[in-house]
């Protein structure tokens, strides 16, 4: 195996919490890598708009946001390592870091930075028509059905934005929801309602995704009445929630019944020198302003352990 030369600290995962860890350290004077497997600033390069990070009066697209936190951690000398951790080993006073591409990394601490995927509703169609119609990221996707029909299911922050976006492109967007009311911020329902591209199939739940070579519908049923119907969609985006990706860490740390990292209040874990920030961490609110802050914490304190190792 080709190994590198040691670093203080090694961040896994390359979203605002990841770079903003990696700017921390680097300020801090540590030898800080991030190690992230696609682009950086993760979920949030694609999310189209931020309409709610401190700073930005008219918002900013996630793009750019990941743009500025890579460059600004770079100016402080973090290092960016486009790869995927795939474990991590205990070692005295240090940790292995093994990657995909087979090199190995080592760091006296760890920030565990990896943030969550997207659930799955796991009903038929799902898995089968996933790239032919059935998405996870509106932004990514929401081209393809420019001037069609085509649904959201969820009623959470991330449904009723990503509906909102596409309201911009399809002709129709109908959010499937479950309940008869939204847990999305006030701010978004009151966007969501005004939009006359919107419309709502409230206490549905979604049987299956209707289709062959491509979608064709959403089957729901009404939760109250049991009637089921199919509603007509070339796409369909699901926004259920998220789970934790805290498989690289898990048989290491505490998780929480679902599986998120289990910190004190400095970020620390259940093993000395690994410290987790942002959306992989058990915590009430998710937001990049939370991931951050979480984020900047966690270096610090990670510096203050390898002072003290
Ligand atoms: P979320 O808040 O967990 O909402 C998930 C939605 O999907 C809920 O409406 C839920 O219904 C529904 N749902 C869950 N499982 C389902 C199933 N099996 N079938 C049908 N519907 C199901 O997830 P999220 O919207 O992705 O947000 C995740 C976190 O990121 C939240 O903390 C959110 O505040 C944050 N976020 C913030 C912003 C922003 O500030 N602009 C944007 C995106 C995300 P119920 O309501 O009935 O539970």
């Amino acid at each position: 195996m080709n190994r590198q030369a040691a670093h203080d600290l090694i961040v896994i995962g390359g979203g605002p919490a990841g770079l903003t860890a990696g700017l921390y350290a680097g300020r801090g004077g540590l030898r800080a890598a991030i190690v992230e497997k696609l682009m950086p600033g993760g979920l949030v390069a694609n999310t189209e708009r931020i309409d709610n990070y401190p700073g930005f009066p008219e918002g900013i697209s996630g793009y750019d946001l990941a743009q500025r936190l890579q460059a600004q951690a770079a100016r402080f000398g973090a290092e960016f390592i486009s790869d995927e951790a795939v474990g991590i080993t205990p070692e005295p006073k240090s940790f292995t870091v093994p990657l995909a591409s087979k090199k190995v990394l080592r760091a006296k601490a760890l920030v565990i930075a990896t943030g969550a995927f997207p659930k799955k509703l796991g009903v038929p169609g799902e898995r089968e028509l996933l790239g032919k119609g059935v998405s996870y990221c509106a932004v990514c996707d929401g081209a393809f059905f420019r001037g069609q029909e085509v649904a959201v299911v969820g009623g959470g922050d991330s449904a009723i934005q990503e509906a909102v976006y596409l309201a911009g492109l399809c002709s129709k967007v109908t959010v499937v929801h479950r309940r008869s009311s939204l847990r999305a911020a006030e701010s978004l329902q009151k966007l969501a309602f005004r939009n006359e591209r919107i419309s709502f199939a409230w206490d549905k739940s979604v049987s299956a995704i209707e289709g062959s070579s491509g979608v064709t519908g959403v089957r729901v049923m009404d939760k109250g009445t049991g009637v089921d119907e199919v509603i007509p969609a070339s796409g369909v985006f699901i926004y259920v929630g998220y789970s934790p990706n805290s498989a690289v860490a898990g048989s290491l740390v505490k998780l929480d019944e679902a599986g998120h990292i289990v910190t004190d209040d400095n970020m620390a874990t259940s093993h000395p020198g690994i410290y987790a920030a942002g959306d992989v961490r058990r915590k009430l609110v998710r937001q990049i302003a939370g991931a951050v802050g979480d984020a900047a914490t966690a270096a610090v304190a990670a510096q203050h352990y390898i002072e003290n190792l």
